[in-house]
Order: C-alpha cells, then sequence, then structure tokens
C-alpha cells in the first residue's frame, strides 16, 4: 500500500518541475525584454519576424525545445516546448509564429518522417533560425473538407512534380520550405494523401498577393501556385496509403501548439487587465473594488487555468512522442473558445482604452478569432471529440 501511494504521489504532480519553472523563466524574460518593441512593429508593417531577430532567438535554444541534439536542438521535451511557447505568445502571435512553427508546426513532419538526408538538411537550420518552414495544406475547395485536396504530385523517376493551387498558407512567400500535402494516388479521398517538402527557390513555385486579414499582423498569407514543379525524391515526405493518418498524427502536436498560442492571447490579456483594474479609479475607488469587476476577473482566471491543464496533459501525456487526438483536440477547442471569452472580456474591462489600438487588447482579441479557425475549426474539434469519445469516426461526406 505504502509503494503504490507513493507512485501516485508521484504521477498526479500538477507543479512544474524547478528546471521547468527556471526554462519559462528565461523564456518569461527573454520575451519580455526583447520582443515588444519588435511586436508593434510587426503589427505596424504587417512583416515577419526578421532573420536578424529570428537567428536570436535560434541562439537562445527556442527554435529546437523539443528537438533532438543530434539535429542542433535542446532534446527536452513537448511540454517544456508549449511552456516557452506560451511566453513568446503572450507578446504577440507573429514574433511567436516562427516558435509555434519550429517546435510544434511542419518542422514535426519533417523530424518524424522526412530522409536523413534532408532530415539533416532542414532541421538545424530551423533550430538556428536561418530557416523558417510553413505547412501549405489548405485550398480553395479544401478547408475543413481537407481530404477533397486536388494538388497533385506525381512521382516520375527520382523526381516529383508538383501542380496544383494552395490557399491561406501562412508564411507563404518569406517561408523557406513548405510541408505541402499533395494526391500521390488515384485511391480516394485520405487514401490518396501524401506530402512533399518543397524548397521556396524551385522553379515553377509562385505565391499570390498577401492576404488582408482581421488579426494575425506579422505572419503573412497568400495562396501558393504549383506550375510543374519538380523537387528531388529525397524530398518525400509521406506517401499513400497511411500518409495521411501519419500527417494527422504529428498534427495532433500542432493543435496543442495552436492551443497554447490562443491561451497566450488570453493569459496575456488576464496578466494586463489584473492590473488595470486595480489602477483605473472610478466612482473614488479602484474598479475592482466593484463586484460584477471581480466576478469577470475569477471566470477569466478559471477558464485560463482550466485550459492551460488541458493543453499541459495532452503534451505530457505524448512526452517526446504525439498527443492523442482527444486529448488535443479538446485542449485546441477550449483553449480556442475561452480565448476569444477572455480577451474580449479584457477589451470589455478596459472601456473605451480596450478599444484603443495603442493599449494592445484588441489585437489580441482579433488574433485569438484566427486561432479558432486555423488547423482546424472549433466546431470540427468537437467532431473529432466526440468521434474519439463514441470510438468512430462519423462520416462527414454527402455519399
Ligand atoms: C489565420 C489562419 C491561418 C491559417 N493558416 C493555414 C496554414 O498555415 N496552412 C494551411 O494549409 N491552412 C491554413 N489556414 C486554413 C484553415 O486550415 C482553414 O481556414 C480551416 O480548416 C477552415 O477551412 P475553410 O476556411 O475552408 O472553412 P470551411 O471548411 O468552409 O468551414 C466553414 C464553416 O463550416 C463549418 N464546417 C465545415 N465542415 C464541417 C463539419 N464537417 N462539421 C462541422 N462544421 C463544419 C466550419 O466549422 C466553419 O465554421 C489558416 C486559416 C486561418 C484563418
Amino acid at each position: 500500500m505504502c509503494i503504490i501511494a507513493r507512485k501516485i504521489k508521484k504521477i498526479m504532480d500538477f507543479k512544474l518541475t524547478p528546471e521547468q519553472l527556471e526554462l519559462q523563466k528565461v523564456a518569461r524574460e527573454y520575451a519580455q525584454n526583447e520582443l515588444p518593441a519588435l511586436a508593434d512593429e510587426l503589427e505596424e508593417t504587417g512583416d515577419p519576424v526578421p532573420k536578424d531577430a529570428l537567428m536570436k532567438i535560434g541562439e537562445m535554444g527556442f527554435l529546437g525545445v523539443n528537438t533532438p541534439t543530434e539535429y542542433g536542438g535542446q532534446g527536452l521535451t513537448n511540454l517544456e516546448a508549449i511552456i516557452i511557447l506560451e511566453e513568446f505568445g503572450k507578446i504577440s502571435s507573429a514574433v511567436g509564429w516562427p516558435v509555434f512553427e519550429a517546435n510544434a508546426g511542419p518542422v514535426k513532419v519533417l523530424q518524424h518522417f522526412a530522409t536523413d538526408a534532408l532530415k539533416e538538411r532542414v532541421i538545424p537550420k530551423v533550430c538556428s533560425g536561418e530557416m523558417v518552414v510553413a505547412v501549405s495544406m489548405s485550398e480553395p475547395g479544401a478547408g475543413t473538407g481537407l481530404t477533397d485536396l486536388k494538388t497533385k504530385a506525381e512521382i516520375k523517376g527520382d523526381k516529383i512534380v508538383i501542380n496544383g493551387n494552395k490557399r491561406w498558407c501562412s508564411g507563404a512567400g518569406h517561408s523557406d520550405g513548405y510541408v505541402v500535402y499533395a494526391r500521390m494516388s488515384d485511391a480516394p479521398a485520405a487514401k490518396g494523401i501524401g506530402a512533399v517538402f518543397v524548397d521556396i527557390d524551385t522553379p515553377g513555385l509562385t505565391f499570390g498577393n498577401n492576404e488582408n486579414l482581421m488579426g494575425w499582423r506579422g505572419i503573412p498569407s497568400a495562396d501558393i501556385y504549383f506550375d510543374n514543379v519538380e523537387v528531388p525524391i529525397e524530398n518525400l515526405l509521406v506517401e499513400p496509403e497511411d500518409g495521411f493518418k501519419k500527417l494527422m498524427e504529428t498534427f495532433d502536436l500542432e493543435r496543442c501548439g495552436n492551443a497554447t498560442m490562443a491561451l497566450a492571447q488570453a493569459s496575456s490579456a488576464l496578466d494586463y487587465v489584473q492590473n488595470y483594474v486595480q489602477e483605473r479609479e472610478q466612482f473614488g475607488k479602484p474598479i475592482v473594488d466593484f463586484q460584477a469587476v471581480q466576478i469577470k476577473l475569477a471566470d477569466m482566471l478559471m477558464k485560463v487555468e482550466a485550459s492551460r491543464l488541458l493543453i499541459h496533459r495532452a503534451v505530457f501525456n505524448a512526452a517526446n512522442g504525439l498527443p492523442d487526438i482527444l486529448e488535443s483536440s479538446s485542449a485546441k477547442c477550449f483553449a480556442n473558445e475561452i480565448s476569444r471569452e477572455v480577451t474580449t472580456t479584457a477589451m470589455q474591462l478596459m472601456g473605451g482604452y480596450g478599444f484603443n489600438k495603442e493599449y494592445g487588447m484588441e489585437r489580441k482579441v482579433r488574433d485569438s478569432f484566427g486561432w479558432g479557425i486555423a488547423g482546424g475549426t472549433i466546431d470540427v474539434q468537437k467532431v473529432n471529440i466526440a468521434s474519439a469519445m463514441i470510438g468512430r469516426r462519423f462520416n462527414q461526406r454527402a455519399k
């Protein structure tokens, strides 16, 4: 009995370890000291994080937290990556973006499935900040119904030839490489899908104009056009028939990264507004003295804490591997919803100042809406959750 009790105590410890707290402190201090001015600049210009800033972030080790040391990473777990990501996302979505892409995004597809040659060529450069990799899945006719995608990648001898159109690629036009989902066999829907890595300077690859989005300034988004784009066979990532399944398994980690960025909008909004309501006075006293304000603060705190717990559970249970779909979709869905609620409540608590761009709260509101669409909408996460709960996939197709 004593032995069992000791084991249970060890497993159910919700506190971060002293090393994780130290890591969080280093990331927080770096983000808060080095990035706010850059975040404002990117919001103003719409430009992505410049290479010199990226290289500094890389030098600090923040771009390869959960990447094996043999590829230039820190060799830590997904939990440490997520802890750091929240600190960057709190400053802004734009400055957090490369950290998200490197630790939870498409680079993980390379880490798990690329040829050794491709891993060795790309991953160390991502860790150092020399390269950013984006993901290109969506198409004009394939959003939630991603398995309807039409872009083709045909293997011809030692080359792969890609033709088609992609949409909504965050990072399009400035990222150095793209994980491109494509149809690689005549098998229908998911069964025919694979993925290929494409370098930005490959002939035949062109980009549309930057989209004029409601938020996410500093993360340029554009269409991508493939006109007989040829890449070497070494750039093959996954093939049908199980390629799409593998992509979705790595996407379970991307969902946790998305959830963390959504959470970061909420947790930073709460950090800010918690001070604001103690400083702002009306009727001769701080507005925090009004019970209606206290109730809002308490609701916000519970949502932020619950969201962080769901995310930490998903990545902790995955350790160095990939989270399961029930835990990652629950974490994403909940974070996406509370992010919108918490940021808008914070904006309301700031009265006219919340509505003023100078104070940065409206940016968090706008960005939080993007996180609830990117990486699969809130409602489709609920379909995933119900499906995992019941134990079978629900066919979304008309026939
Ligand atoms: C800010 C942002 C960044 C993005 N970044 C990228 C990126 O880097 N790479 C990339 O490839 N794509 C990216 N996307 C695209 C994103 O993945 C899609 O927008 C998303 O999957 C939804 O597709 P859609 O826009 O075509 O909407 P639709 O699929 O047309 O959905 C419209 C509405 O219908 C609902 N709906 C549709 N089907 C179902 C269903 N079966 N059950 C329940 N509800 C359903 C949806 O929930 C949604 O509310 C990004 C999008 C945004 C907004």
